[in-house]
Formats: structure tokens, sequence, C-alpha cells
């Protein structure tokens, strides 16, 4: 039975204001025409950014295109959650279930807010419905990362801003807990160029937080499913 298939409104998963990098766009969502609008305007001033940097890219055949291949890029795809409605999460009853629920390894794609550059890793998202809790498709924490990461981001608030929808679709949760694991390239490709680094943020709530014994099977269980991965 489902129990609950409210969509939650957009405004209740935000936590930047509107404008933001790494929150959503003004008139959000967009509809495919302001979307092409957008494109249309982020081009010329792509070209224009390109020119103030001395390319020629009007004549030169691997440049020409660009200022509208960034500008789609951005729009359809780097900065989709900026602009596309969040997913329909749908929650069911627990039925009963008072375990752990915890995804791990979820891919990563986001870019930092600082320097444009990729942040590329690993979401590990888990939570506790409780006693008459709710659980989500185990499909949207996916999304929910999806949404969130496709922005501009600071690692820090994209952990914040994960565990906060996780908190607010899972009613009734006694805890939610979220890792990220994650390469940024503006520490590999420029400033220090240390390859290699990995930058690693938890937020944890409810018992995750208050109980020693429930975080650490909530890391066990990351490192299990890491040591069981090459096996399937
Ligand atoms: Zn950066």
């Amino acid at each position: 039975m489902i129990k609950n298939n409210r969509r939650k409104n957009h405004t209740d998963l935000e936590c930047v204001p509107e404008g933001f990098a790494n929150g959503v766009s003004p008139n959000y969502p967009l509809t495919d025409d302001q979307k092409w609008e957008m494109v249309d305007k982020a081009e010329w001033a792509y070209g224009e950014f390109l020119t103030a940097l001395g390319v020629d890219w009007k004549n030169d055949p691997n440049s020409i295109e660009t200022p509208r291949r960034v500008a789609k890029k951005y729009i359809f795809e780097q900065w989709a959650g900026r602009y596309n409605n969040p997913p329909a999460i749908t929650s069911f009853p627990s039925d009963n279930y008072q375990g752990m629920v915890l995804e791990c390894n979820i891919p990563l794609t986001s870019m930092c807010s600082h320097h444009h550059e990729s942040i590329l890793g690993r979401v590990h998202i888990g939570y506790i419905p409780g006693e008459g809790g709710q659980v989500i498709g185990l499909s949207k924490l996916n999304r929910l990362v999806e949404h969130f990461g496709r922005r501009g981001a600071i690692q820090e608030q994209l952990t914040m801003a994960i565990h906060q929808s996780i908190d607010k679709v899972c009613e009734g949760n006694i805890g939610v807990a979220v890792s990220i694991i994650a390469s940024h390239s503006c520490v590999s490709c420029r400033g220090t160029g240390h390859r290699g680094a990995s930058m690693i943020t938890n937020e944890l709530s409810g018992v995750f937080k208050e109980k020693p014994e429930v975080r650490k099977e909530y890391f066990d269980s990351i490192t299990m499913a890491n040591n069981l991965k090459d096996s399937h």
C-alpha cells in the first residue's frame, strides 16, 4: 500500500538561496523554451569570455562551436539540477523493518562552485526508518544525488543538502547518514597540482550520531560493500 505519494515541493528540499550556483535558478523549474533561451544567452557570453582570453574562436574550427557546446553542457548536463524538477519521491511504510537502509558507492559527478573544476567521487547514504517510519524507492537516493550534484557545489554543503533531503523525504526516520568521498580537479589540476588526494565528508544525525554501535555498523557496512564490490 502506498501511504504517502506526495511530491516534495522543491522549496522543501533546497537549503541555499535561489540563484546561488549550488541552488536553483530564478524561475525554477525552467521550461524547455526557457532553457534554450538561456543557452542562447550563455553562448553569447561565453564567446565574449573566449574573446577576452585572446581566442579567435570564430575562425578556429575547433572552437567555433565551443560557446554553444559549453552553454548546452552546463544547462542540460553539469548544472541540470539547477533547472530541472526534483525527482518525484514516493515513500512506503517500512512494514516494520527497523534496521538500517544503506546504499553505497552512488557515483557522484559534480563541479566546484569556486573554480568550475570537476568533483568526482562516490556517495554512501544510510537511514533507519524507525517504528512506523517510511522508506523510499532505492533509486530515489541516486536521483537525489544527481539532483544536488549536478550544480555548482562545495562538498561540505553538498553533503548537508543530500542529508537534509533524505531526512525530509524519509518521514519518521530515526537517523540519516551521508558520506561523500571525492577527488577535486581544483586540487589536482591547479594550485598544488596534487593528484590522488581524496576528501571525505560525513554528516550523521539521530542514532548515527548518538549511538557509537550504529555509527560502527554504518562504516563497517560500507567497508563490507566495498570488499564485495569486485565479486558482483
Ligand atoms: Zn575548486
